[in-house]
């Protein structure tokens, strides 16, 4: 039977295996040493150091600065000494009924049903407004927002689901939510970020802060958006407070490991990274703040081309929200 590799195929393989490169190559047998994100010999062109391995867009990505970029694909055909048609069967029998996790399509909704999904939540979310739920829950960390991004809305009733015991969802409450919009630097949204509040805290349940499908591959909350500035942070609290200490544009990661893999719109020429001091556990906000500084750094080429520098707050265990909400209390009591 002849074999098709017709382009459906083809995108749904690269589907599959986003944000899984890593754990496909190396059950491909890439040694350790080339998947490491350190520079060494390129295994296309040679040399000592010029290649990286970084999976920048979880496409298995790296960097050579002798031969160029490629993906997971063009990384595995080298390796293996295969061609392409080759490589695609190995990967599409990781990506389809290997031993790995099951794909997204199987148990997951479809690309097309996440997206409805989203544009009904935020249809039935209105823009921040002073007093409502979200307002108030930032207001009680001191985030005032004379005029609060576009990319947060307040939603009046937002179910809280959990997985019950045969895995179908299960109602655990119904509270307020503040909605932000994930997005890639081209503006597409990927994804919902949500916080569950009641009476300006975070609502009592287990997890108050989700996104909504997983998987946001360097996207972010842009809160306010970026000029040949940009500041980001974890948080969308911490970056709240970053922007009204500073006025500068901001865009919140979500996570320490999104951070690190953060997409920098272009023209973007000073950069200032605000992490947080995870001192107190195992510094993964000063690792990702100083991964990301570093891959943007040399990205660029030079570090002239862009200005890039972190801020970790002082005290072990505070993001910048803490040092705000703690000197915004210092300056109430002097006005006091
Ligand atoms: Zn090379």
């Amino acid at each position: 039977m002849a074999e098709r590799m017709d382009e459906s195929r083809i995108e749904r393989v690269k589907q599959r295996a986003l944000g899984r490169w890593t754990e496909i190559l190396r059950s491909l047998g890439v040694e350790e040493r080339i998947l490491q994100r350190r520079n060494g010999p390129c295994p296309l062109c040679g040399g000592t150091d010029r290649f990286q391995y970084t999976d920048k867009f979880g496409q298995g990505n790296y960097y050579c600065r002798h031969c160029g970029p490629g993906g997971g694909f063009k990384l595995l055909q080298a390796v293996l000494h295969e061609d392409f048609a080759s490589v695609l069967r190995r990967v599409e029998a990781c990506v389809g009924t290997g031993g790995m996790a099951p794909p997204r399509d199987a148990a997951a909704p479809s690309p097309e049903r996440m997206r409805r999904l989203m544009q009904r939540l935020w249809d039935g979310a209105r823009p921040l407004q002073p007093g409502d739920p979200a307002d108030r829950y930032l207001r009680a960390r001191g985030l005032e927002l004379a005029s609060p991004p576009a990319t947060l809305r307040c939603h009046p009733a937002l179910g809280y689901y959990e997985p019950g015991h045969d895995s179908r969802p299960r109602l655990l409450g119904t509270y307020p939510a503040l909605l932000a919009r994930i997005q890639r630097p081209d503006g597409q949204v990927v994804s919902l970020h949500r916080t569950w509040v009641l009476d300006g805290a975070k609502a009592p349940v287990p997890e108050p802060r989700k996104v909504l499908c997983p998987g946001i591959q360097g996207a972010a909350v842009h809160l306010y958006p970026a000029t040949d500035e940009l500041a980001v942070a974890e948080g969308i609290e911490t970056a709240l407070a970053v922007h009204l200490a500073t006025g500068r544009p901001v865009w919140a990661a979500l996570a320490a490991g999104n951070l690190e893999r953060l997409w920098l719109p272009q023209g973007v020429r000073r950069l200032d990274i605000w992490a947080d001091n995870d001192a107190d556990g195992g510094f993964e906000g000063q690792a990702s703040a100083y991964a990301l500084a570093r891959r943007l750094v040399r990205e660029a080429g030079t570090a002239t081309a862009l200005d890039v520098q972190v801020m970790v707050p002082r005290t072990p265990g505070q993001d910048w929200a803490d040092v705000w909400q703690a000197q915004a209390r210092e300056r109430a009591l002097k006005a006091a």
